[in-house]
Order: C-alpha cells, then sequence, then structure tokens
C-alpha cells in the first residue's frame, strides 16, 4: 500500500499530461485496498484513540460494530488485507491495534501540512487539535487578503499566497488543505501543484482539475447532508406507505425550532446573516 489517504476524484489539468475525463475511483492506484477500507480504518483508528485515552485495553469486533456502526465481519476483512489481528475469543489489543493501523497509514510520524484560506473555516481547522493528534502538523497558513496577511492565527502568521512556492520549498509539504472560496480554487490548486504539493483536501465545493500523481479528496458538507436528507425522505415514505396518511412529524419544521427567527423577534436589532460564512 503506498498511496493511501487520497483519492476521490480526480481530473486533469489543462497544460499537464492528461484525459479528459473526470473518474471516480474506488482503488488506491498500485494497491489491491479499496478505498473504503482506508476510510474505515481511519475510523477504527479514532475509535481505538479514544479507547486508548479511556486506558481501555482490550475491544472486540463486536465492540467496535456497537461503537462504529460499521459490522464486526466487515472491520474484520479490513484488517485481513494486512495481516494477522486480534486473538480468538480475546480481541484486538487496543494500543497495539491503534500503532498497527496508523503504521498501515502512514501516519506514525508527523507530516507537514499546510492550509490555503484563513477565513471563517480556515480558522476553525488551525484551531482543531485533532491534525496534531493524528500526526498532522499544520506548518503554514496563506491567505491573498492583505488584511490577514501578517496577523498571528493561532500559533502561525498568516502568509501570503504570492510566497507558496518559495516558502514550501524550505517546509516540503506535499499535503495541503484548501479553504478558499469555489472560485479561486482552481488557481489556488495549479499554485499548490507547482509548489510540490501532491494531495489535496479540498473544502471548496468544485471538482479540482490536478495531473496525474496529485490525490484529492472532496469534503462536501451539503453532499453529506443530501444523503442524510435522503435516508430521512425514504424512512417518511415508508412510514407514510405504514401509516395509510400522512404524520407530518419530519416533514414539518419544528415549531420551537432555535433558529434566528425567534431571536430577530426578541432582537429585532440584530440584522439575520445575509450569507452563509461556509458555501460549501
Ligand atoms: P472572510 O469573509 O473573513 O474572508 P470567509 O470564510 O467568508 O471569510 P471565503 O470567501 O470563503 O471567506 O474565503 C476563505 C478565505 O480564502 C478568505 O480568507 C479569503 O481571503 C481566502 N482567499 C480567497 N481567494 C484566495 C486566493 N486566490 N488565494 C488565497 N486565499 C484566498
Amino acid at each position: 500500500m503506498e498511496d493511501e489517504n487520497h483519492v476521490l476524484s480526480r481530473a486533469t489539468m489543462p497544460g499537464f499530461d492528461h484525459t479528459n475525463e473526470v473518474e471516480t475511483l474506488t482503488q488506491v492506484p498500485n494497491s489491491r485496498v479499496p478505498v473504503p477500507t482506508l476510510e474505515r480504518l481511519a475510523t477504527y483508528l479514532r475509535l481505538l484513540h479514544d479507547l486508548d485515552q479511556a486506558h481501555i485495553e482490550t475491544v472486540s469486533s463486536s465492540e467496535v460494530e456497537r461503537q462504529t456502526g460499521i459490522n464486526a465481519a466487515q472491520f474484520r476483512k479490513d484488517l485481513s488485507y494486512f495481516g494477522e489481528f486480534g486473538k480468538p475469543g480475546v480481541g484486538y489489543n487496543v494500543p497495539e491495534l491503534r500503532q498497527r493501523i496508523t503504521r498501515i497509514l502512514k501516519i506514525d510520524r508527523p507530516k507537514p501540512v499546510i492550509l490555503i484560506g484563513a477565513g471563517n473555516l480556515g480558522s476553525a481547522l488551525v484551531g482543531y487539535p485533532g491534525l496534531k493528534e493524528h500526526q498532522f502538523e499544520l506548518v503554514a497558513v496563506f491567505d491573498n487578503n492583505y488584511g490577514k496577511i501578517g496577523r498571528p492565527l493561532w500559533n502561525l502568521i498568516i502568509q501570503d499566497i504570492a510566497r507558496l512556492k518559495e516558502l514550501n520549498s524550505s517546509l516540503k509539504a506535499r499535503i495541503a488543505i484548501l479553504a478558499v472560496p469555489a472560485s479561486a480554487a482552481q488557481d489556488v490548486c495549479e499554485r499548490l501543484v507547482d509548489a510540490g504539493i501532491r494531495a489535496i483536501l479540498n473544502f471548496a465545493p468544485v471538482l479540482l482539475r490536478v495531473p496525474d500523481g496529485v490525490y484529492v479528496r472532496n469534503v462536501s458538507f451539503i453532499q453529506e447532508l443530501a444523503v442524510l436528507s435522503y435516508h430521512l425522505s425514504e424512512e417518511e415514505e415508508r412510514e407514510r406507505q405504514q401509516n395509510g396518511h400522512h404524520q407530518g412529524a419530519l416533514a414539518e419544521p419544528h415549531p420551537t425550532a432555535l433558529t434566528t427567527y425567534a431571536a430577530a423577534a426578541e432582537e429585532p436589532e440584530v440584522p439575520a446573516p445575509t450569507e452563509a460564512p461556509i458555501e460549501n
């Protein structure tokens, strides 16, 4: 397993060796391990981290299922790609399994990561302690807004995007988090590739075109919400069919929902936000 942790969608960039097809990959190139398995390994790792923090020494596959929602047989199958794990009847040693999965995902040593876009989302990400806990070390933040450049953001100083290539030649980050608006994402992406970045976690709601050998994972809140919403509407439909009439419980907004409408009624001087901070 060489290229862990990346591929979701890959397209191509003008000026590079490319095809014009946008492909969705379920298999990391040169690897026999499916991407969904790698994604689940990250979930197991999160659970193992919590168990370890709570000084729990062993865990069974049924407990993994209970805590992650991932079927116990699936868990065992996922691990089987990487050799022998656990003892029958005893379960899995938590610190040992955690260490092995960490090594499998190659996050057993600190990896420098840079972030582009010190807006609302980017700023929140910089302060997220989970990055460091999982050995992703945020080494620089870049932006193009002169009102932000030079200002501190947590323990970092916001750098001018114009210096990206120059600074990354010494930082040597190969992973970037992209938290710029959709309109800027492709341009910034090309700069990132030019600066030596090979893996991009993309929060912008746009499909990036990248050359071969550069991996992109897209994080889309809206996509995730749409999937959840779909599940709910299917459930509603089933309920409707079972009951023979519309119950309305899921379809109607909750009458006491804590929205800005209620707040606005009490505090009319506070203007309602006109746009969402994150367009994702
Ligand atoms: P704010 O309104 O404070 O800028 P925001 O999260 O609403 O925050 P967005 O429009 O989503 O802002 O932009 C996110 C960040 O990306 C901002 O800090 C913006 O300055 C930065 N940004 C936009 N275009 C570029 C670019 N081409 N290069 C680098 N940073 C950029």
